[in-house]
């Protein structure tokens, strides 16, 4: 695939999802297209190679997505950043507020050696919430955590003034 592609024209913009008034940028479309995958997530492991990760946080569920063929490129291993009650063993939990409620975040307990290098995944940054969420709760476990990184950023929502690390986006919109 040509490098110079524009990859946004792979991105599914769809209207009044999950909820009216809400503008869906929907990474599926890119997914199918696995010659712009492979584009993206090279892309992605080349903006996070020089933190040298020891580990890749991925956040449900779509940074599973994002954090799987990081890890390949990169040799690093993954940790999953999972809603309660999906994870078996002992786990490290935080909540964190949404527009409306609340929501945790778990890991298993024995995920991270202590000052362990990671860097944290996902599909989108909007609001930041679920990232800053997750970053504290890397932190908790004892994680050293070293960058972020996702492939949209909905730049308007200034989620990024939330992240205390180094924050790449592979695609940005306003
Ligand atoms: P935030 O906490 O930054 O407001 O929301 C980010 C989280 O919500 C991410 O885990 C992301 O998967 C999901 N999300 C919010 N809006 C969108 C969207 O337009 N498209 C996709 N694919 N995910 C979204």
């Amino acid at each position: 695939m040509n490098d110079d592609i524009d990859l946004k024209q792979y991105i599914d913009n769809i209207p009044d999802f999950p909820k009216p008034g809400i503008l869906f940028y929907d990474i599926s479309s890119l997914m199918r297209n696995a010659d712009a995958w492979q584009l993206a997530t090279s892309r992605m492991a080349h903006a996070v190679m020089p933190w040298q990760p020891d580990q890749l946080a991925a956040i449900e569920s779509r940074g599973f997505l994002t954090a799987a063929p990081l890890a390949t490129r990169l040799g690093c291993g993954i940790i999953m950043l999972r809603k309660p009650g999906k994870l078996p063993g002992e786990t490290v939990s935080l909540s964190y507020d949404l527009e409306y409620g609340s929501d945790s975040l778990h890991i298993q307990a024995e995920a991270i050696k202590p000052g362990q290098r990671v860097v944290v995944t996902d599909d989108l940054l909007a609001t930041g919430g679920t990232l800053a969420a997750s970053i504290a709760l890397l932190r908790k476990a004892g994680a050293n955590v070293v960058g972020a990184s996702v492939m949209i950023e909905l730049a308007g929502l200034r989620g990024r003034d939330k992240i205390d690390v180094p924050l790449h986006a592979l695609l940005t919109y306003k």
